[in-house]
């Protein structure tokens, strides 16, 4: 057995091993096909079962009704920034929370398409909470409000599906699937998949109808949703290997007990975690408030950028890796996604207490 670490990379991130033996084991003959289901045509009906059963699991996992569309789109989360202006924005304006860097960036790129304005911003306190529902009011013509329900890069997470009385897009990159929503409270979510749902490659887009009958016309064919909607996500070549994958995680999930059941080991997981941190007499210091804290991203720092180089490096060393904080705000992050394993939280603290023991 080849020897595995514990991933804690904040995306693309660790995927089930299971899910990576099915591939493996698929590889040269996907289901007596005698090809490898990369080199299959999109237009086939076997990958079209495939395409299925990832839209199939996505709606059952997230308790999606029929009024809204499943689409697998490709150029990341990032061009989600865009187009989510470009299809709604119409030259008006629409209210933007900023509750760390991901959701800076959705702002800046619809500046582009019409008028974004900040309703709520926690910058000037360095990205450690979020607003509360009571804190937050909407301009009544407001085209759509944006949210992040988890930024990555700072560790802070919505516990609440944030309501307006405008439509609702929210990129949920890094906490879908991790727990439960109501889905019905969106309009527009977005994913990028390279976290909770599969590889690389693949956006999800889960999009009430009413929403796009709003959708600008006159839109280049592959920026404007409804082509996607219209073509069952298939209007060009999809990124076929990463929806099978996807196919694959919804297998597992639903398997494991869908997403109430990893909801509960996810909240095991990070209290595992936040717990030794707070019970650490200030060694590791949280950067999130403990009312925004994510499930998903655990970001801490050290006492000096000295102790937290070399954290990451024995870290990596004894076979934990991916600790380091983003390039823009340093420390270290231990992303603990759907796939992450227990054992591999418990390991994180026992080296961190070995760790501060000798470097106190
Ligand atoms: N939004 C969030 C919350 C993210 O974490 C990321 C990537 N880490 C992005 C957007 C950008 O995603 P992509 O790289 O798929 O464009």
């Amino acid at each position: 057995m080849t020897e595995r670490i514990y991933n804690f990379s904040s995306g693309p991130a660790v995927l089930p091993v299971t899910v990576l033996e099915q591939a493996r084991d698929e590889m040269l003959s996907y289901r007596g096909s005698g090809m490898s289901i990369m080199e299959m045509s999109h237009r086939s009906d076997r990958f079209g079962e495939v395409l299925a059963t990832a839209e199939d699991g996505l709606r059952r996992l997230l308790d999606v009704a029929q009024d809204y569309r499943i689409l697998f789109l490709q150029g990341g989360a990032s061009l989600q920034f865009s187009m989510v202006p470009m299809n709604f924005l119409h030259g008006g304006s629409a209210d933007y929370i900023v509750t760390g860097a991901w959701g800076l960036k959705a702002v800046h790129a619809a500046t582009k398409f019409g008028n974004p304005s900040i309703v709520y911003s926690g910058e000037a306190d360095g990205f450690r909470t979020v607003p509360s529902q009571d804190e937050l009011s909407f301009a009544p013509d407001a085209k759509y409000l944006h949210y992040t329900s988890n930024e990555t890069i700072d560790g802070i997470e919505f516990k609440y599906d944030v309501e307006g009385s405008v439509p609702v897009v929210c990129d949920a990159s890094s906490n879908i699937l991790s727990k439960q929503i109501e889905i019905e409270k969106y309009d527009l979510i977005y994913a990028g998949a390279q976290k909770n749902i599969g590889p690389s490659g693949v956006c999800v887009v889960i999009v009430r109808d009413s929403l796009l009958e709003r959708a600008t016309d006159g839109l280049p064919a592959l920026l404007d949703y409804r082509t996607f909607a219209r073509n069952a996500s298939m209007p060009n070549t999809p990124n076929t290997w990463g929806i099978y994958i996807i196919s694959l995680v919804c297998d597992w999930l639903e398997d494991l007990g869908g997403v109430a059941a990893i909801e509960k080991l996810n909240r095991e997981k990070a209290k595992i975690l936040y717990d030794y941190i707070d019970s650490s007499d200030g060694y590791y210091r949280g950067h999130a408030k403990r009312e925004a804290r994510s499930l998903m991203n655990v970001t801490f720092r050290l006492p000096s950028e000295e102790l937290e180089d070399r954290f990451c490096s024995e870290a990596s060393a004894a076979g934990l890796d991916g600790l380091k904080g983003h390039r823009s705000v340093g420390g270290i992050r231990a992303s603990i996604y759907n796939a992450f394993p227990r054992e591999g939280v418990e390991h994180l603290v026992e080296f961190m207490k070995d760790f501060s023991a000798k470097n106190g």
